[in-house]
């Protein structure tokens, strides 16, 4: 969210090269993308990290929470004066990327829907999948500025095909195979009913 600093708690080796990747542009996702050196991100979502318009990040909807904030956050932020610092992208992805940090090896997968350029991250040789929000255990949301429900059912139909172990989904907790299925059957189902 960009409340606090993130880097600064996370247990990075010193010179250890750190590569940022963003699913997508929402608010919950991006608000401490600046800090990071070098920052991935989807192509169709490029123009808009380098800017962080509240169109494309939906802070709005997080500043209109009511009691939005329990306790005064680190860096003393107002809801009021809450917005998304610009983090313009280093390198732009695209499908079939790949990103390779040695002892992983992810693919790129565009899988528009929730956003236009939300991502997921294959390794195909360990099943391990980061699908950002186009897929969680929790109520999938198509219905904000920017969201497409005829590209989700599309990604939802890819997501139907993937070989994989485990989801870490952007929200909720991590899952298998046979429930990604399950989510992916049944947003499906709800839209085309
Ligand atoms: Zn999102
Ligand atoms: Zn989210």
């Amino acid at each position: 969210m960009g409340l606090g600093n993130l880097a600064s708690v996370l247990t990075i080796p010193p010179g250890k090269p750190v590569l940022a990747v963003a699913t997508h542009i929402h608010v919950d996702h991006v608000g401490s993308f600046h800090e990071f050196e070098n920052r991935l991100g989807h192509e169709a979502e490029a123009e808009a990290f380098a800017h962080m318009p509240d169109a494309d990040t939906l802070a709005p909807y997080f500043r209109m929470q009511p009691d939005v904030l329990a306790q005064v956050p680190p860096m003393g932020t107002r809801p009021e004066a809450y917005a998304i610092s610009p983090a313009p992208l280093t390198t732009i992805l695209a499908e079939n990327d790949i990103i390779d940090i040695g002892d992983a090896c992810y693919t790129v997968l565009h899988l528009p829907g929730h956003s236009p350029g939300s991502i997921g991250l294959l390794d195909q040789k360990t099943g391990i999948f980061f699908s950002g929000d186009a897929i969680y255990e929790g109520s999938l949301v198509d219905d904000l500025p920017g969201c497409d429900i005829e590209a989700y059912k599309a990604s939802m139909e890819r997501l139907l095909q993937l070989d994989l172990e485990v989801v870490y989904g952007g929200h909720g907790s991590s899952f298998g195979r046979a429930r990604l299925q399950e989510i992916a059957k049944t947003y499906l189902t709800s839209r085309n009913s």
